[in-house]
């Protein structure tokens, strides 16, 4: 799955939620997530963000690393 990372807090410029085929980035308080389960990786997104955080999961800076626990434990919490 991709992992929405640090730079979308407090910025959620919400480019990523239109082009998104399956409709998998929800918004957050703070951020936006992407649903680990739904996201299809097909790497649109990842030109789509303005300020590049998001990642395929594999790819994830180790600085970033806890964001991809982050973004699954907001659709635990539901
Ligand atoms: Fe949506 Fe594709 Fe980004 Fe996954 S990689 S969140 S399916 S746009």
């Amino acid at each position: 799955a991709h992992v929405i990372t640090t730079a979308c807090i407090d910025c959620k410029d919400g480019a990523c939620v239109p082009v998104c085929p399956v409709d998998c980035i929800y918004e957050g308080a703070r951020t936006l997530y992407i649903h680990p389960d739904e996201c299809i990786d097909c790497g649109i997104c990842v030109s789509a963000c303005p300020v590049q955080a998001i990642y395929e999961e594999f790819r994830v800076p180790p600085e970033l690393a806890h964001f991809t626990a982050i973004n699954r434990e907001f659709f635990d919490k539901d």
